[in-house]
This record gives C-alpha cells, structure tokens and sequence, in this order.
C-alpha cells in the first residue's frame, strides 16, 4: 500500500519581516538588473515599512555592497571567497538559503538571469517554499505582507496574481529590464557586513575548466531599440532595420518569429519568451504586437509603430504611427536623420 505523506504544518509566518533582494554580480559589478530589483525591493520595503535585505556574493563583494546601499538597501550582507568569483550552483545556494534561514526575511526577490533563475528554484527547495517565476509586477499588500506576483499565463492571454499564503520567504524573480534602476543617493545610511566564507570541499564539485563571453549585443540596456517584424518579408529587411539603429546609436530587436526563422539569434527577440526592454525609444517596424511582444517593451518610453495596416495593435500601444511600408518609410526616415546630423549626406 502507498504511504501517505502528512502535509507540513503552515510555517510561523509572523517571524518573516522584510524584504531581500539576491544581487546579481559578474566580475566583481553588479549586473544592471540587480539594481533593478533593488528598486522594485525598496518599493515594497517602504509599503510594509520595514527593512530592505540585500545578499551579494563573489570574490570581493565589498564595493558592490556599498553600491547596493546608496541605491536603496538598508543592510547588504557580503560573502568573499575566491572560489566564489565565478556562480556556482550549489555553494551559491547554500549560502543565500543560509542567509535566509537566518535573516528570515518574508519576501525574497531575484532578478531572472540564467544564473538567478537557477539560484531561487534552488533556494526556493533548500528553504521549503515556493517561486514565482518571470514576473512582470511586484507588489506587497501592506496590510498581510503578502506578495502580489504578477506574470503572464495562458500563453499571455491572462494576467495572473500569485499570492504565496502559507510559506515564507515569498519568492519571484523578474527579467532584467521588468524595473527601472533607482537614482543612486551618496547620502543614504545603510549597514555593510562582508564575511569570508570557506567552502567545503563537497561544495565545489562543479569544477569551471574556462568561460567564454558571448560576443552578441545585450538589447537589454539599450536606450533606442528598433525592431522589425514578419512584415520585413525577408531576411534582407535586417539590413535597413540595422542601419536605421545604427544610425541613432541603437540595437536590434526582432519580434519571435524572426528568430525563429533563424534570420538573428534569439538574444534580440523581444517579448514574453525573449528579453524585457525599456529603451527611451522603441521603433516596431511590421510587428503587428501581439500581447506576447507587447509584454517585453510596454516599459519603453516613447513607441513608434510603422506598419502598413491601419488598425494593427502595435498602432494602439504607440504614441507615434506611421502607416505605410516599411520599406519605404525606414529609407526616408534614414534619410531624414542623415540630413539633421549630417551623416552619410545624401548629394544634392
Ligand atoms: C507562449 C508564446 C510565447 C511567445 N513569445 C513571444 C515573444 O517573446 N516575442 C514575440 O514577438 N512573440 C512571441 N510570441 C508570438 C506572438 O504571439 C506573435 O505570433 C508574434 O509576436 C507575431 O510577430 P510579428 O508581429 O512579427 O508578425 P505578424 O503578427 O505576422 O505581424 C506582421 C505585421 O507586419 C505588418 N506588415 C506586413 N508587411 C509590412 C510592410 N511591408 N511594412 C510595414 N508593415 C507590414 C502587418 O500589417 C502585421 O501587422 C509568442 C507566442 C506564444 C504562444
């Protein structure tokens, strides 16, 4: 016969106060979207009034630490090893679960990067509660402490609002570009604790034999992004929407469909299953915006649509509409700007 599991009595919740945000690092800086998340953290700290945690581990922490504090955090716990420089699942864990099991702080943020992602479903078992992955929204009810995790669900069709009720530390993780980075204040006052860590030796069974940094463009942190659609038609359509970017100092973005085709690398998709941006400008060329595109730049500021039907949904999320064709509203656009800066001019 099957033996059934008793069900875990509900953790004393009440013990879990604050807010922690795990802070992304590589080489020795911190990664634009922990500061992103250190924003988001702050937020609800000051909503339920209480203290904003920050956990940063690698090999000399202490300057990303103070970085941390005069962006928001009120006490940043270092960990410095030299063997912790490069991320490593199981150490990495071990220590940020520790640091929860101690700190017992009652939400726990992490930004979404591959390496974040594989912390907080780690840490999320090691601590016994849950994930909220990919969220797109954070939020805390003041009055029950709970974490409102907004994502998309049903392939996008939905909104969902995940609560957490019975486990602490709430967990989420966001993709980097979900927050904007909050204004760095040298004035702030915050607590820095930096502690040595020895690793033991079944801690450092992963053994990193070399690393290679990807050479392709991190849309990310791009402040002008132009996008082009399936309404390029063609892999060629890549060149103009290149030139156009080039032009205003910009990157590349695809809608999913592109990188499907193979015509760019999946690093340029923006949406639901590719990056979260929020350039100041966002240009979609021949994206018809689809909730799944929708969703990776609803943070940008200004949206210029260009697409030849009138009615299309990116139309609807743009504040500037351009109605015509691509291929022949991007060459007078390149010309235009040309002229303005005086790059490449045209003869007369
Ligand atoms: C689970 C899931 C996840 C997804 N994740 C993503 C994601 O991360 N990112 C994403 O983008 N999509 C994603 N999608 C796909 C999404 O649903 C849409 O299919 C996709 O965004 C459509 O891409 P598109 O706008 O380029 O193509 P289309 O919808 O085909 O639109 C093409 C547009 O181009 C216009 N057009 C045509 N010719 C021209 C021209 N010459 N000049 C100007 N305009 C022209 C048309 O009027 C139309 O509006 C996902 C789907 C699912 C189910």
């Amino acid at each position: 016969m099957t033996e059934m599991k008793k069900a875990e009595p509900p953790q004393d919740i009440s013990q879990y106060k604050g807010v922690m945000v795990y802070l992304d690092s590589f080489n020795n800086s911190l990664t634009r979207a922990a500061l992103e998340m250190v924003g988001a953290g702050r937020k609800m700290a000051d909503k339920t009034n209480e203290k904003l945690y920050c956990a940063v581990i690698g090999g000399s922490t202490k300057a990303m630490a103070q970085e941390a504090g005069v962006h928001g955090c009120d006490e940043v716990y270092g960990f410095d090893s030299k063997d912790l420089a490069m991320y490593r699942s199981k150490p990495f864990s071990d220590i940020l679960a520790g640091l929860v099991n101690e700190k017992k702080p009652n939400i726990l943020i992490v930004p979404g990067s591959k390496n974040g992602r594989d912390l907080a479903a780690r840490v999320a078992v090691k601590v016994r509660s849950g994930l909220t992955a990919d969220c797109m929204d954070l939020d805390v009810e003041p009055d029950t402490r709970i974490l409102l995790a907004r994502r998309p669900d049903y392939g996008d069709s939905t909104m969902s609002e995940i609560r957490c009720e019975k486990h602490r530390p709430q967990m989420a993780t966001s993709r980097p570009g979900t927050f904007a980075t909050p204004e760095p204040d040298p004035k702030r006052k915050f607590q820095v604790e930096v502690r040595e860590i020895k690793l033991e030796a079944n801690q450092l069974k992963e053994n990193i034999v070399s690393f290679n940094q990807k050479n392709e463009e991190d849309i990310t942190g791009s402040k002008v992004i132009v996008s082009g659609g399936l309404g390029m038609g063609k892999p060629e359509g890549l060149e103009l929407i290149r030139k156009l970017a080039d032009l205003l100092g910009g990157s590349v973005g695809v809608s999913r469909p592109i990188a499907d085709l193979g015509w760019i690398s999946r690093e340029h998709q923006v949406g639901q299953t590719g990056e979260t941006v929020r350039p100041n400008l966002y240009i979609a060329a021949g994206i018809s915006g689809q909730p799944q595109h929708i969703v990776g730049m609803m943070g940008s500021k200004v949206v210029v649509s260009i697409n030849k039907d009138p009615e299309a949904e990116m139309n609807k999320n743009a504040d500037y509409v351009i109605i015509g064709d691509l291929y022949e509203v991007i060459p007078k656009l390149i010309e235009s700007i040309e002229k303005v800066t005086g790059a490449n001019p045209s003869p007369a």
